[in-house]
């Protein structure tokens, strides 16, 4: 990616931490339209904030990682979302169909190399989905995993050369689930189905202990797709 000047940060010293509505509006005011809003359409995180954005904004730029190997269910709450706020949301996809990269690196990618498959399907469209954009909203929390007890709400992402907007870094599930409740939210019915963690089929499995994100990458010692920390290669 080719370096540019950083943007501006936001001023949130004025926002409380955990006031996500308040830090959703602060990121999309200083940023206007080179703002864009991740939603994997799996959890209940990205549906609140895609509410709370669409409030604010109706027309705000929010895009999904189309891996092409979602869950039928989460292209189904994609076409429901677009409908209920009017919205069209841009799919992020590898240049590489699931028949070419079977071609070029060999059946089943992701039950061999899993940091290759998700760089080539999640961590490259996810560049080119931000190149144009100063900052990136995402639903991530500290309390998802120990790998994400450390988020800001607001970091300077270096992968991508933009700012990391994290409204819900200090919201428990318990509040998250409580706004979804409020506001009659659509969600993926696979999270009625014991799923808690949900992005491709052949890498998602229902939890196998107390860490919600157990279900996925099972057995391959892999815990994060690589847009929220780069594993090693
Ligand atoms: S989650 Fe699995 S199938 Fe999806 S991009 Fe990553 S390795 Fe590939």
């Amino acid at each position: 990616m080719t370096a540019r000047p950083r943007p501006a940060a936001p001023d949130l010293s004025s926002v409380a931490s955990d006031d996500a509505p308040a830090i959703v509006r602060a990121a999309l005011d200083h940023f206007g339209r080179r703002i864009t809003l991740s939603c994997s359409f799996g959890g209940a995180g990205g549906m609140v904030l895609l509410d709370l954005a669409v409030r604010h904004r109706a027309e705000v730029d929010v895009f999904v990682l189309d891996t092409d190997f979602l869950f039928p269910d989460t292209y189904k709450l994609i076409d429901r979302v677009e409908s209920r706020y009017n919205i069209r949301v841009r799919r992020a996809k590898s240049h590489l169909t699931p028949d070419e990269q079977a071609l070029q690196f060999g059946e089943a990618l992701w039950s061999r190399e899993p940091n290759r498959c998700c760089d080539l399907r999640k961590v490259q469209p996810m560049a080119r989905a931000v190149e144009n954009f100063d900052a990136w909203i995402t639903a991530i929390r500290r309390d998802q995993a120990s790998t994400r007890s450390g988020t800001d709400v607001l970091s300077f992402d270096e992968s991508f050369g933009i700012w990391k907007v994290c409204p819900l870094a200090y919201w428990p599930e318990s509040r998250v689930e409580a706004y979804v409740a409020e506001h009659d939210l659509p969600m993926n019915p696979l999270l009625f189905e014991g799923y808690t963690s949900i992005g491709c089929t052949h890498c998602t499995r229902k939890p196998t202990s107390d860490d919600p994100r157990s279900g996925r990458w099972v057995g391959l010692g892999k815990t994060e797709c690589g847009l929220h920390m780069r594993p090693k290669t």
